[in-house]
């Protein structure tokens, strides 16, 4: 017994399923497409880091999302979503598919103002990236149905406008090596989702803006931002 109701289990819509998917932690990978690495100013050559989001910072979509507050620079970032199926430590490489249940697409939104301002003092980056309803996401893809994790045009438009478009095989750590990376440093465990890291071309939206975006032949989104919270 609980001293009161625990929290709703946080999860994600399955596309073709009526079952959801439950979701147990959000781990981001930094800077994993060298363009976005550069234009953020940073070198290409550091091994993947990672930050993580609070599990009910994940939506559906189709969703409208308010304007977050303590921002004036609220920026998209549009990833490729891996979600754990089998838990385990210090998975190989080689035995990384094995572990993964399905795949989607969605956007790390962030706070960047908050992100430059703890870069710059040496803080934490969880004000900037964990905020609430931080992470819309399509609908979870069965790994039987995803054409690729390697490879596929990743897209982000705001008002028909393309703004983001790269190839995941542009990541400068594949998803085999990133998640074999993470599993060094934490138990993974089923329901754990990754956010892979976004290409170039981030930048702000406002009240009213619509962002649409997909990995070609896995799955595509519409998130519109709503006003301040
Ligand atoms: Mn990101």
């Amino acid at each position: 017994m609980f001293v009161f109701d625990p929290p709703r289990q946080s999860s994600l819509a399955v596309q073709g399923n009526s079952n959801r998917f439950p979701v147990r932690r959000v781990f981001c990978v930094g800077r994993n497409y060298e363009a976005h690495v550069r234009e953020m100013g940073n070198d290409t050559r550091e091994p993947p880091f990672f930050f993580t989001k609070p599990s009910d910072a994940v939506r559906d979509t189709p969703c409208t999302i308010p304007y977050p507050p303590l921002t004036e620079d609220l920026h998209f970032e549009v990833e490729l979503v891996i979600a754990i199926g089998k838990g385990g430590a210090n998975i190989s490489d080689a035995d990384v598919m094995g572990h993964i249940w399905g795949a989607s697409v969605g956007i790390d939104l962030t706070r960047r103002d908050l992100q430059a301002e703890a870069k710059k003092m040496g803080r934490p980056w969880d004000w900037a990236k964990a905020f609430d309803q931080s992470a819309p996401i399509a609908p979870i893809v069965p790994i039987a149905d995803v054409p690729s994790v390697e490879a596929g045009r990743i897209w982000l438009s705001v008002n028909g406008e393309q703004r983001q478009e790269a190839d995941l095989s542009d990541m400068i750590w594949a998803v085999r090596e990133h998640v074999a990376i993470l599993s060094q440093a934490m138990v993974l465990a089923p329901g754990d989702i990754i956010m892979t890291g976004t290409p170039a071309g981030v930048g702000a939206v406002v009240p009213g803006d619509v962002l649409t975006g997909g990995v070609d032949g896995l799955a595509s989104f519409e998130v519109i931002i709503g006003p301040r919270a």
